[in-house]
């Protein structure tokens, strides 16, 4: 029954069916009091034209914001929106809300326009079709009242644009990740942005235009989930998956090799993954190519709070001539900090993966997946303070584990850093995860995704992280097929493979051979 309270509260539609006959206030999870919801799901309201909406805000333009998208998603059943005194009292924070829904008609109260898009979202996933009608002649909400306010302050999913991966589908899940409560998207291009400066930088065909980009980022303005770039700046310098050996640079433009390091003489045994994987960081001209291409998209995503420098999995690095004259942490460092202080001076802070900053053969971190080698712990400590470690944990816990307790995140906390929690498809332990993260003060969580955005991961995925996120229980079902579905008529989809969580139902050359 709980499971089912939390999930129509912060993410989904209710069904009579599931919910209970009476009402109880509570809070929805111990890890956040500042929950509480109740509703009766057997007295409906209406939400119609003829419904008062008040919104109580400090910001005059939250009541706007109100009306306009109310009036987008419901049209001419909208109910009208007016700023006023509620009588509600929203918990502290920019992103806490209250909502009420009776007989006297709707009630929203927020502290910022940021907590008031949550509400609203809320309500919309309750909202249903008032019954008996041929076509929609308006909306019907359980009678409830809700106080919500976010587990961690920093919610981020990470998506990744391949090639193989249409632009629709990269705009479809930031729009579903603001409906679920994320207020951050970080984008890593995979060589699909068009740099105007480094044209040879990308692959053929890159849908990141700059219109492109700034389009997806005013979208994401509006919903109130800010993008935030990434360009790898160390390892997965290839802008392609490893086990391809497809290189965005050196398959079409080989006159930029000095810029990457190059496979060993004597080939490791994944030797695949080493030609042209990293960058060549004692090489200037990668400093300055680096710091160009970071301006210019940073620029083109609006110069956001956040920039995400990558730094992970550099396999085998320090191959060539030059770098291996130096020692290893000596250049890491001041690659690593020299991006950072170029970041800063841009007014942003910068982010990274955290796992060349880990000894691998080190036993406090057996069972954990790292590629640090032994000088890991002189790069940290050389480290700025000023990035944020983004400690992913994509293994551990898999599937039907989990565990209460994250020693690498605590680590880098200890060490003065900033740590976010990095999730995958180990579902279970998001909840976890985001409860040690708030436990330590860290700094938040980042979802990703990977090659995964589609099918049942990725409601798992969405669902999981974002239920931590808010401090609930993590359920699934109803509510991600209705917010996909409310997303779909937000772009006003026409295209089939832009409905539902994948492509298509059948793969299309399945006809061929069966
Ligand atoms: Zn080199």
């Amino acid at each position: 029954m709980k499971r089912q309270l939390v999930l129509a509260l912060c993410l989904a539609s209710m069904t009579a069916a599931a919910a209970p006959a009476t009402s109880v206030a509570k809070s929805a999870d111990p890890s956040n009091p500042y929950q509480t919801y109740t509703w009766d799901a057997k007295v409906y309201v209406p939400f119609e034209a003829a419904t008062s909406v008040t919104v109580e805000c400090p910001d005059p333009a939250a009541a706007k914001w109100v009306g306009e998208h109310f009036a987008a998603w419901f049209g001419a059943n909208s109910p009208k929106v007016k700023a006023g005194a509620t009588g509600l009292k929203p918990a502290a924070g920019d992103e806490a809300y209250a909502a009420t829904a009776d007989e006297t008609g709707v009630k929203i109260a927020a502290n910022t326009l940021a907590g008031t898009r949550w509400a609203a979202y809320t309500l919309r996933q309750l909202a249903v079709a008032k019954r008996g009608t041929f076509k929609t002649e308006g909306r019907i909400l359980p009678k409830l009242s809700i106080k919500d306010r976010p587990h961690l302050a920093f919610r981020a999913v990470h998506l990744c644009c391949f090639p193989e991966t249409r632009i629709q589908q990269i705009e479809r899940a930031i729009r579903l990740a603001a409906l679920l409560k994320f207020n951050y998207a970080i984008i890593e291009p995979w060589g699909m942005y068009k740099s105007e400066k480094h044209p040879w930088w990308c692959w053929p065909d890159a849908y990141l235009t700059k219109s492109e980009v700034k389009r997806l980022v005013a979208i994401g303005k509006d919903l109130g989930i800010t993008l935030v770039p990434q360009i790898n700046c160390y390892g997965h310098a290839s802008s392609s998956r490893g086990c391809t050996i497809k290189h965005s640079v050196l398959d079409m433009h080989p006159e930029y090799e000095p810029l990457f390091e190059p496979a060993p003489l004597a080939p490791a045994s994944s030797a695949s993954y080493l030609d042209g994987w990293s960058w060549c960081i004692s090489n200037p001209e990668t400093q300055r190519v680096l710091r160009e291409l970071i301006a210019e998209i940073h620029e083109d995503f609006g110069n956001p709070p956040y920039f995400h420098i990558g730094c992970d999995e550099a396999f085998g690095a320090q191959t060539c001539p030059e770098c291996v004259k130096t020692p290893h942490a000596e250049l890491a460092v001041r690659h690593f900090n020299g991006l950072a202080e170029f970041v800063k001076s841009r007014g942003a802070r910068p982010m990274m993966w955290h796992d060349m900053l880990l000894d691998k053969s080190d036993r406090r971190w057996a069972g954990f997946v790292k590629f640090g080698g032994k000088d890991a712990q002189s790069i940290l400590d050389g480290l700025s303070r000023d990035i944020v470690i983004c400690d992913w944990q994509y293994s551990y816990g898999n599937m039907k584990e989990s565990r209460k307790d994250w020693p690498t995140m605590k680590y880098f906390h200890d060490k003065g850093f900033s740590v976010a929690g990095c999730p995958w498809l180990n579902f279970n332990t998001m909840k976890p995860m985001a409860d040690y993260i708030a436990g330590i003060g860290g700094f938040g969580i980042v979802e990703t995704t990977w090659h995964h955005l589609r099918g049942h991961e990725w409601e798992k995925m969405y669902m999981s992280a974002a239920h931590a996120a808010w401090g609930s229980p993590v359920s699934h079902g109803v509510s991600f097929q209705r917010s996909l579905r409310l997303v779909g008529h937000d772009m006003k989809v026409t295209d089939y493979r832009d409905t539902g969580y994948m492509d298509y139902q059948i793969p299309p050359d399945w006809w061929i051979d069966n």
